[in-house]
């Protein structure tokens, strides 16, 4: 009798996990096939359910702070060029310079100019070039420029190093 209760268990969790795994694939080939409609869906309820989502994520911060933590500090210390990157990016935006430009946008401009100072043409790595506003900020809104594209847009953006970008000051070069 025992033994007969022994073995319908495992028969039944052998059922089950057969059964598990028929269920996950169907599942899988439907959200295969319907991909935009359980995307739109999934966007719907981050959307009705926004809140509920944000105290669940600030809920599981709480809870794992020390794992959280952990993980920002090392994906910082691995992205320390993306940080400082978006670091300045906030800095130009509360200055109130228009427009925006993206990482990538920066290194190929770098890459264009062979990673070389316009200024002093000297070259990175003896070099760290920077991002300088041809037209500075300051003058930018001094004079009330309006032109097709913002201050902080990338064709007001080019690489000089870190001593001609602070000795050129307000002046355009
Ligand atoms: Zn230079």
């Amino acid at each position: 009798m025992a033994r007969d209760k022994t073995k319908k268990k495992i028969t039944d969790a052998l059922y089950y996990k057969n059964n598990k795994q028929k269920i996950l694939d169907k599942n899988k080939i439907y959200r295969d096939k319907n991909k935009d409609k359980v995307n739109s869906k999934k966007a719907e309820y981050r959307k009705n359910n926004r809140k509920k989502l944000l105290e669940y994520q600030l809920q599981y911060q709480k809870e794992n702070k020390e794992t959280v933590n952990k993980k920002n500090s090392l994906w910082k210390k691995k992205n320390k060029d993306k940080v400082s990157f978006w670091t300045r990016q906030r800095y130009y935006m509360k200055r109130g310079a228009g427009g925006k430009h993206t990482i990538e946008e920066w290194t190929d401009i770098k890459a264009k100019h062979n990673n070389t100072c316009l200024c002093c043409k000297k070259q990175e790595p003896e070099i760290k070039l920077t991002e300088d506003h041809i037209v500075p900020i300051s003058k930018w809104k001094e004079n009330s420029l309006n032109k097709d594209y913002g201050c902080n847009d990338i064709q007001n953006i080019q690489p000089l190093c870190l001593s001609c970008n602070a000795s050129k000051g307000n002046k355009l070069i």
